[in-house]
């Protein structure tokens, strides 16, 4: 049951879905990513209305995930 799963389990294997996905590569500049410093992002941000759906998360290095968050603040 899926719901037996911890979120942050679940987070966890939502990354892992997307590092497959993204061929292990930063979604935004392409760089390779390892899973120990990939960052798990929002693309529409929570604060903008963005749900946990893995349809609005992607996988950013941790350059790109700093000047999102830059362009954000
Ligand atoms: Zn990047």
């Amino acid at each position: 049951m899926i719901w037996d799963i911890p979120a942050h389990h679940r987070r966890a294997a939502e990354r892992d879905i997307l590092f497959d996905t993204q061929g292990g590569k930063c979604k935004s500049c392409g760089q390779e990513v390892s899973l120990r410093n990939v960052i798990v992002d929002h693309i529409t941000p929570r604060t903008s209305g963005g749900s946990e759906s893995i349809t609005n998360l992607q996988l950013l290095c941790e350059d790109c995930a700093g000047r999102k968050r830059d362009s954000e603040a």
